[in-house]
Parts: C-alpha cells; sequence; structure tokens
C-alpha cells in the first residue's frame, strides 16, 4: 500500500532565486498564481467510511514556483527523447524549449541526439543548440527531431558527459526504461554532489506508468485504432462471415484497445493482456466467435500485442536492444488459429488481419494530446528550475503532479477487470468477462 513517505519528492537544495515568471501571488486576485511549493494534490478523492482507514498520501503539486533553484540567465538545459516513437514528442521537445527560452530566459537549450547514445561521447552525434527557427513546425510532424534510440549506456559516462558540457538540468522524455535510466543518472548526480536537475515526461502509448492517470500519444492512438477499427467493421460486413482482426498496442495494459473499443462502438471481442485468453473449449474465444458468426455473419476483433503469452510459451521470444522482451506476433497466430477453427467445424470465413502499430505510434499528435504535451512539458521546465529531480511530471485526478521516478517505474499500471473501464467495454462488446 502507498505509504505519505513513497511520494516524497527529492530537491536539489534551497530555492532563493525569485522566477521571472509573470504570475500573481497567491491569493491575488486576476493573475494566474505560482504554485506553492506545499501544494499537494490527494491520491484517493473517494472514500468510504465503512473501509478501514487508510494513510492519507498525498502528490507535490506541480506549476511553477515563485522561488528557483538555478538563476534561470546561467542555465544550460538538455532534452532527450528515447525508446519507441509516440505521437507528441516533437509538441514536448518544442513546448519545453519555448517555456525555457521565452519565459525564463535560459540562453542555451541543447537537443541531445537518439536517446542516451547522445549522453555517451564515444558513440554520440553532436547535440543540436535548440533555436526558435529549429522547433518552428516540428510539433506538426511525428517522430522526434532529436532522435531516439533504444540500448543501455554507462551511467558514469552520462554523469560526466553532463558535468563537463555545464548541463544543469536533463528533460528526459520516455518510458519505463527512460525513466529508469533517469532514475540512475539523478542517483549518480546525487552521489556526487553534483547540481544537476533530472525530470521526466513520461511518454507510453500504452498508457502504462503507475501513478500517472493520463500518458501523451494514447488518445491519438486510440483515434487512429478507431480508424483502423472502423475499417475493419467495413471489410467484416462486406464479406460473408467476415472477421475484422486488428492489433494494437500494449504489451502489458490494454488501455488503447479497450477505448478504441469504445469509441469505435462496432468492435465484438475486445482481447487484453489483463483477461487470460482461452480458445478452446465450449465457452472459449473460438468458440463464441463461431456462434457470433453464425448468428450474424461478420465479427470485429481487436487484440493488444500482449494477449495470449500462455498461448505463445513454446514461441521464441526475442528482445529489443534495451533487453525488453518482444512478445511472439499474437496477430497472425490468432487468425491461424481462427481460420483453422471455423475450417473444423465446416464454417466459411474470411479474416482480414490489420497491423497498423507503426502507422499509429508515427503521426503527429491529435489536439488534445497537443494540449496535454504543451502542459506537461511546461510543468517539466518548472519542476527542473526549482531544483526537483528524479521525478516525473504526471496527471492525477486531473491535476498536475511531480511523481517521484522510483515511486513511477515501481511498477505498471493495468487495466482492471472489476474496473469501469473494463466494464463499459464488456457492454459495448457483449462479449462475456472472461473465457472460462
Ligand atoms: P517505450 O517502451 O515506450 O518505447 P522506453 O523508455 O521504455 O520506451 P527502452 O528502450 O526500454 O524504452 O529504454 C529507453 C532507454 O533507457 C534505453 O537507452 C535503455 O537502455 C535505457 N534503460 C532502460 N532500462 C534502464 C535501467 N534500468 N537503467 C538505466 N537505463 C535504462
Ligand atoms: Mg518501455
Amino acid at each position: 500500500m502507498l505509504q505519505p513517505q513513497d511520494t516524497a519528492v527529492t530537491t536539489l537544495g534551497p530555492c532563493t532565486i525569485p522566477s521571472p515568471l509573470r504570475l500573481g501571488r497567491q491569493p491575488e486576485a486576476g493573475v494566474p498564481p505560482f504554485v506553492s511549493d506545499t501544494a499537494r494534490v490527494r491520491f484517493r478523492v473517494e472514500c468510504d467510511p465503512a473501509c478501514p482507514a487508510e494513510p492519507d498520501v498525498f502528490f507535490e503539486k506541480a506549476g511553477p514556483r515563485e522561488r528557483l533553484f538555478f538563476d534561470p540567465r546561467r542555465v544550460r538545459a538538455a532534452i532527450v527523447t528515447c525508446g519507441g516513437l509516440c505521437p507528441g514528442l516533437n509538441n514536448v521537445i518544442r513546448s519545453a524549449f519555448l517555456e525555457l527560452h521565452y519565459n525564463y530566459g535560459v540562453p542555451e537549450v541543447l537537443g541531445l541526439r537518439y536517446g542516451y547514445a547522445g549522453l555517451n561521447p564515444a558513440v554520440a552525434e553532436p547535440p543540436l543548440r535548440l533555436t526558435p527557427e529549429l522547433v518552428d513546425t516540428i510539433h506538426e510532424e511525428g517522430g522526434t527531431v532529436l532522435g531516439t534510440s533504444r540500448g543501455p549506456q554507462p551511467v558514469e559516462v552520462m554523469v560526466d558527459f553532463l558535468a563537463s558540457r555545464g548541463i544543469d538540468l536533463l528533460l528526459c522524455v520516455g518510458g519505463d526504461g527512460t525513466l529508469r535510466g533517469a532514475r540512475s543518472i539523478a542517483e549518480e548526480v546525487l552521489r556526487r554532489g553534483l547540481k544537476i536537475a533530472v525530470v521526466g515526461v513520461p511518454k507510453t502509448i500504452d498508457n502504462d506508468v503507475m501513478y500517472v492517470e493520463r500518458t501523451f500519444g494514447m488518445q491519438t492512438a486510440v483515434d487512429k485504432a478507431r480508424e483502423v477499427l472502423d475499417a475493419a467493421h467495413n471489410e467484416a460486413k462486406s464479406a460473408y462471415n467476415g472477421v475484422g482482426l486488428v492489433k494494437v498496442m500494449g504489451r502489458d495494459a490494454g488501455f488503447i484497445a479497450a477505448m478504441a473499443t469504445l469509441a469505435s462502438q462496432e468492435v465484438n471481442f475486445t482481447l487484453i493482456p489483463e483477461v487470460p485468453l482461452v480458445l478452446d473449449g465450449p465457452r472459449g474465444f473460438l468458440e463464441t466467435l463461431r456462434r457470433r458468426l453464425i448468428a450474424r455473419h461478420h465479427a470485429v476483433v481487436v487484440v493488444a500485442e500482449g494477449v495470449g503469452r500462455e498461448l505463445l510459451a513454446g514461441e521464441p521470444v526475442e528482445t529489443d536492444a534495451s533487453g525488453n522482451p518482444k512478445p511472439p506476433d499474437i496477430g497472425p497466430f490468432l487468425k491461424n488459429r481462427i481460420v483453422q477453427h471455423m475450417r473444423k467445424y465446416g464454417v466459411p470465413v474470411d479474416v482480414k488481419y490489420f497491423d497498423p502499430s507503426y502507422l499509429i505510434r508515427s503521426v503527429p499528435a491529435n489536439s488534445d494530446d497537443a494540449i496535454f504535451c504543451d502542459a506537461l512539458a511546461r510543468h517539466a521546465v518548472h519542476a527542473a528550475m526549482a531544483g526537483k529531480t528524479n521525478v516525473v511530471v504526471g496527471l492525477w485526478n486531473g491535476v498536475f503532479t511531480l511523481v517521484p521516478i522510483p515511486l513511477a517505474v515501481s511498477g505498471k499500471k493495468h487495466v482492471d477487470p472489476a474496473g469501469p473501464l473494463w466494464k463499459s467495454v464488456l457492454a459495448c462488446t457483449g462479449q462475456p468477462p472472461g473465457w472460462t
């Protein structure tokens, strides 16, 4: 259970420099205020007097502080993007730069190239010096203008690099691996007694970061996945016993599959890693699909990439450059099993398989994510200028928060099969709650 001390944010030291931002002091009327360092966001908004009392846990509220740790006129900042692509990376780079440059007056912001490789001089491309011209239109493009990579770099080398380049604050934009890397850097910095703030912006299209209710890119992914589901529905309906089978991202968590299902309203079966998939038996997925085809002559199935690891247990597991296991491909496997099963029962079937993963990852952010990325990036800058470190910008109960990185990477967030999201999916697909 989460304890109050788990959410305590590390700072580099006392904040004595007045902020150059033109904001009001609370409770000055009519001017957006600075956020007090003691402002908090409650972990649980719901309560039940009948249940045993839990300790009150709060997150530190994110936002611009009136006093800063760093003197902005002397700051050198750096931004790095790591891991897989996700819509909104360029928006985060752009807004972080613009906040540092125009609002804080920071003279130099570097864009480190190709992920953490950019902090290892043995392999690094030289950093880009960011300018308003360079970032001008980057938010209109997908991908990351800085480049990205996977694969580890020695933490001592990366901290040597930051120290030798005089970098005071490092913004790390990436997923769980990136945040683990950021934690190692922040801890090594503290061990050496250096004053470098390391702040993360959580990027995971899967939305699986703990204690962060939303990560950027997911809404865009849901938009794109929904388009594919609608196409799959048209294909399925236009064929006799047509099945539109769509694989979406979600190695450990089925948020994209679940939310795209709700957005599309055309899905009949949503398969997510949190609900074990059973193919065979009278109440298994294949027989349920067969009954659906006999009754309605078409079906749309969405499967998250992390589904069915137990079914694919015999298949070889590859790993990517960062050492993450790449699950065997559930999509073609499921397609084959559907075809074999229907053949066995003499039911004609026409399966159209869609795998839009790379198409989805590389598109520009939609409006909702663009707005979200802008806020996340500016909050990351505010946190770093106030000397917060080993921390990630989160959102909790609709308020931007600061979450210690060790807490954010302590596990993965999942769709709760007993929660409201999954309940809505079951209501909208009509599928059974489980496959046994
Ligand atoms: P995503 O999974 O969304 O694509 P990610 O940030 O998890 O993003 P990874 O490739 O796993 O992507 O990691 C990004 C970078 O972080 C890589 O350079 C990787 O080596 C580094 N990294 C991963 N785990 C650690 C760790 N425990 N300590 C230090 N660095 C790490
Ligand atoms: Mg990852």
